[in-house]
């Protein structure tokens, strides 16, 4: 019997066990890994009620890196979800209504990747040291500004390992700048491009498809990985905290009739819920995942239609983490629509490659059926923070009003009471100048830094210690490059220019 194996979404590379998916964070055939199967834990969710949040994360994970061994599992686990996360529960529930805002933003960069991002480069070191490799690690990533940071703060002077983050000039707030471009650590590398999200993403896609390139680094001692939502072991810790959501709405008696909860994601790469359809596969009972988009619906479309159609215009948005066009992790999901036939994968990725748009057939479509989806515009996103802010005195940042925008839409549509969990992806003190601006015109196009000391004296909550007096940090990376020119920063600061 094979065992649990991760394996390409193109077909044409060799399964391999956990350890190396998460080393190589793309498969050798420029496919995505995904696990061979799906653990089913519909049948012990009784026995996981209560279970506190480090727990689940290692019960959970060890389920698809059997290859790991429990130590190194448990020591990622408490290292990332110790000290470094501002709130006990890490993942706490805010109830507002019917609707449960789930806190994904108490870590060290405000913002839900942390939550991946904190336990990754413990697995990465464990995975390398588990495969023998001596090699120095680069991390290699392109961001649409919150990958970055999570990335930089979670691999910030692990020994054995560079990280080189590419960020879009003009995509990005100035507080998300700020904090990538006061990093500190040695091995530490931000450099700005000029171009947007979509550009860099593909710049570093390039670089780890170019296999001379990659010759001459690994003769030079070096390997590429990726911290981006790609890499399998940033996916499976997402999963934890929608399981875990669920259990504490059981837990506490939230659970209607038909015992089935809806969860709704604001939606860029479509990594988080992507983690939300794993968590459903593997028993959660989800009636409906909801995916809001920004004015970049390219996703609202692709539910709607089953055309997937990246031939537009990319808006700078209020929630510029969700300024995408081209959703890398949407990979996955065809996959698995598709009855994990990469032949046709590849058509599709190879027409959205060649032509900017694919069409998925009625079989696949039928998949879809229990997705949702929705997007804001930048004003009704607005409206929605003043809206939330006025009735529950609660402040949610522009990422999470999209989702919660989408799901009121959603309500209105349908009806649909059941408990649902609103995936709340960053702080609001992350993007104060939308925030403050949305609840009073007269903030609009003042001093974001500034507007971080406002935000804390209307809703009384203290100014997270992550971002206090970010505004005097000593700025330490001030690159910037074109997109062709990304391969050559990348050589010089490797120093294996040819
Ligand atoms: C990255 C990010 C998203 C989008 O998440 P995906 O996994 O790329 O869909 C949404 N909100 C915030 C705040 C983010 O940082």
């Amino acid at each position: 019997m094979p065992g649990f194996t991760y394996l390409s979404t193109r077909g044409k590379a060799p399964r391999v066990e956990s350890a190396e998916a998460i080393v190589r964070g793309i498969a050798p055939d420029g496919g995505l890994y995904v696990p061979s199967s799906i653990p089913d834990i519909g049948g012990q969710l009784d026995q996981l009620i209560g279970m506190d949040y480090r727990s689940l994360a290692g019960y959970i994970m060890a389920l698809y890196m059997p290859d790991f061994g429990e130590m190194d599992i448990r020591n990622a686990v408490s290292r990332a979800y110790g000290e470094k996360f501002d709130h006990p529960l890490v993942a706490p529930l805010a109830r507002k209504g019917g609707a449960y805002f789930l806190e994904l933003f108490h870590g060290p960069t405000l913002a839900f990747k942390d939550l991946a991002l904190t336990v990754l480069p413990h697995l990465l070191k464990a995975a390398a040291a588990k495969l023998g490799i001596k090699k120095e690690i680069v991390i290699l990533t392109a961001t649409s500004g919150d990958t970055g940071k999570a990335a930089l703060e979670g691999f910030a002077d692990v020994e054995g390992t560079r990280i080189i983050v590419f960020y879009p000039e003009d995509g990005v707030s100035r507080i998300q700048e700020r904090q990538m471009t006061t990093q500190k650590g040695e091995n530490t590398y931000v450099i700005a491009i000029e171009g947007n999200f979509d550009d860099a993403q593909r710049g570093v896609k390039d670089l780890f498809n170019d296999s001379q390139f990659n010759k001459r680094m690994e003769e030079s001692g070096f390997a590429f990985s990726s911290a981006n939502s790609i890499n399998a072991g940033r996916l499976i810790p997402q999963i934890v905290y929608y399981v875990h959501s669920y259990l504490e709405i059981l837990k506490n008696g939230g659970i209607g009739p038909d015992g089935k909860i809806n969860i709704v994601v604001p939606t860029g790469n479509f990594g988080n819920i992507l983690a939300a359809y794993y968590s459903k596969k593997m028993g959660i009972p989800v009636n409906m995942l909801i995916c809001a988009s920004n004015e970049n619906n390219v996703l609202y479309d692709f539910i709607n239609t089953g055309i997937y159609d990246r031939r537009r215009n990319l808006v700078a948005t209020s929630s510029p983490s969700m300024d995408i066009l081209v959703s890398s992790n949407l990979e996955r999901l065809l996959f698995d629509l598709s009855g994990k036939d990469p032949r046709l994968v590849r058509k599709l990725t190879g027409d959205l490659a060649t032509k900017g748009i694919f069409e998925i057939d009625e079989n696949m479509r039928k998949g879809l059926s229990c997705f949702q989806g929705g997007f804001a515009t930048d004003s009704e996103t607005f409206r929605t923070i003043k809206l939330v802010f006025e009735n529950y005195g609660y402040l949610i940042d522009t990422h999470t009003a999209v989702g919660y925008n989408v799901y009121l839409k959603y309500l209105e549509e349908t009806n649909d009471r059941r408990p649902a969990v609103i995936a709340s992806t960053a702080s609001p003190f992350k993007f104060p100048g939308s925030v403050a601006g949305a609840l009073d015109s007269r903030y609009c196009g003042m001093d974001e830094f500034k507007l971080i000391d406002v935000l804390s004296g209307m809703s009384g909550i203290k100014v997270p210690e992550s971002i206090a007096g970010i505004s005097s940090r000593e700025i330490l990376h001030r690159k910037s490059c074109r997109v062709e020119q990304m391969k050559d920063v990348v050589a010089s600061i490797l120093d294996i220019s040819g």
